[in-house]
């Protein structure tokens, strides 16, 4: 074992030591709620299966008292000046900065992401809460539009309190994304967590109070998603919900929220494809294929789960990636040599070996890994797994898998590689691969995702549009349009005096 791996295990459980000593409960109108304990449940490690600590299991009277606080923080959160949103906002991004080390350090524990990824996470929140934070004063500004008799300006308002309900893959930076925004725009919010990653939703929450952020204005609720998550879906007071997670969840909300017809920003699951010709930059491409679905485990929700390789250099580009995916590191993700780390949840690992008897059933061939790694110990480490001479129409192309796990079929010509890619109910993310620049621009137009990057990894641009379309998403986050969710707009409309007013009854 590596000293520097001992070093941040010691570490870690030094940050972690305080989760094992006392129940994590929930964070309602600036104070914390430990409920009865025996209301509680283990939060296990993906390292090893053993307990981080409990977990309070939220109740509906729970979720309830905490929309009531973010409802009765609001008309003061609102009409706070945005200078001073501004002001404290970077008050919570310093203390995110100083607190990085730990935030890593929890958050690779509780939910097996390397720490190599998640290193940066909380300078990343950081920069979140920054770049938002310097447009609250502005968020509210609308236009000026002009009739011959009448001006009209727009103003923009907080929508009020919201619900942002966020899944266990890479629990602090979604978590940020959706903050960061609701506060900025002068919303208040009942924050709840995946059970199977809630620790950094913890931490959170206790630096929205070390900043000074007021009681009642960020709220968290911990427990399962079919309870307390459910009623924050239903409540009255939550005007919207920022929701990230699976389709099925989208959907099941959409429903749960429809007879108090909230606004729903819901960003779903993908299967999303990566196309590389025959005139790509060989290395570049292989680079970004083998980052963008062995990267964070596979459980990354932009993924290039499905990869399309033009024939004429399929032999070459598959025996240099299954050169690759042999080659990565899997281990300890406090270990900075680690690539891949373990599975979220054990039934997790049973889901995504599912696939690996799908792929064995249906007459794929595995070229690498396929089995589960037991000699890591008790942690949920599968082996990074690429099938080959797979069709389209197998469950492995068809269903997100969310692990280290890649479906390689090849095709002709750009038409069948566009329809190959197209044929699949999602449509978050697609990443193509060639250095003509005509077919580039076709393809931007023709692949059905929400975000399309060509010749490119998934590269984050805070004020660019994130979401999807189809089955893996309605709504978009970044710069102005996560305002435009976490916001309404009002018309006002101002005669000059000159026109004439239609006249009855006189
Ligand atoms: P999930 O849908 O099971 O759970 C997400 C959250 O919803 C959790 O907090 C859960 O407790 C809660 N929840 C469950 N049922 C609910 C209900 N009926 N009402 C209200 N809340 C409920 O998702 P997961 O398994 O935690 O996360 C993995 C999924 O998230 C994958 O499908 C992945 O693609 C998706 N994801 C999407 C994006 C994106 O930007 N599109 C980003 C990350 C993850």
């Amino acid at each position: 074992m590596s000293e520097v791996l001992l070093n941040n295990q010691a570490l870690a459980a030094r940050y972690l030591q305080r989760f094992r000593e006392q129940v994590t409960g929930h964070f309602i109108n600036g104070r914390w709620l430990i409920p009865d304990a025996a209301a509680s449940f283990d939060n296990l490690t993906p390292i090893d299966n053993s307990s981080l600590g409990r977990v309070s299991v939220g109740t509906q009277a729970e979720a309830d008292q905490a929309c009531e606080a973010a409802s009765a923080a609001f008309p003061a959160w609102r009409d706070l000046a945005g200078s001073e949103r501004r002001k404290l906002l970077h008050k919570f991004a310093d203390l995110l900065v100083a607190r990085a080390e730990e935030i890593a350090l929890v958050e690779s524990s509780d939910c097996g992401q390397p720490l190599r990824f998640m290193k940066q996470a909380a300078l990343r929140g950081a920069e979140n809460f920054r770049f938002f934070a310097d447009k609250a004063a502005e968020a509210k500004d609308g236009l000026a539009l002009m009739q011959a008799e009448h001006t009209n300006f727009t103003v923009r308002s907080p929508i009020g309190p919201v619900a942002v309900i966020t899944p266990w893959n890479t629990p602090f930076m979604l978590a940020t994304w959706k903050i960061a925004p609701a506060l900025a725009a002068g919303c208040t919010l009942v924050h709840k967590p995946a059970e199977f990653s809630p620790l950094s939703a913890a931490l959170l929450a206790e630096i929205s109070q070390e900043a000074g952020l007021p009681a009642g204005v960020w709220n968290l609720v911990n427990g399962f998603g079919e309870s307390v998550g459910k009623r924050l879906t239903e409540h009255p007071a939550i005007k919207a919900v920022a929701f990230v997670g699976e389709t099925v969840t989208g959907s099941h909300i959409m429903a749960q929220a429809a007879p108090t017809l909230k606004r729903l920003h819901l960003e779903l699951g993908g299967k999303n494809p990566v196309l590389v010709f025959e005139d790509a930059d060989f290395e570049r491409a292989l680079d970004a294929v083998v980052f963008m679905i062995y990267s964070l485990n596979g459980q990354r929700c932009t993924s290039s789960s499905r990869l399309f390789i033009q024939e004429s250099i399929s032999e070459r580009f598959l025996a240099a990636l299954s050169e690759r995916v042999r080659h990565l590191k899997v281990g300890h993700p406090l270990d900075p040599a680690t690539e891949v780390g373990p599975l979220i949840h054990s039934s997790h690992l049973q889901k995504v070996m599912s696939y690996m008897d799908a792929a064995r059933e249906e007459g794929a061939s595995i070229a690498v890994g396929g089995r589960r790694l037991t000699s890591l110990g008790k942690g949920n480490y599968v082996q990074p797994t690429l099938f080959t001479e797979a069709t389209n129409q197998m469950k492995i192309a068809r269903e997100e898998i969310f692990g280290p796990v890649l479906t390689a079929i090849s095709f002709k010509d750009e038409a069948e590689g566009v329809s190959l890619a197209n044929a699949t109910p999602y449509g978050l993310a697609a990443y193509a691969w060639t250095n003509d620049q005509g077919r580039a621009m076709r393809l931007a137009h023709q692949l059905e995702a929400g975000m399309v990057w060509i010749n490119s990894e998934n590269n984050r641009n805070l004020p660019s549009p994130f979401g999807g379309v189809k089955m893996s998403g309605i709504g978009r986050d970044g710069g102005d349009y996560s305002f435009e969710f976490y916001m309404e707009t009002k018309n006002v409309c101002l005669a000059h005096g000159t026109h004439p007013v239609p006249v009855l009854g006189r």
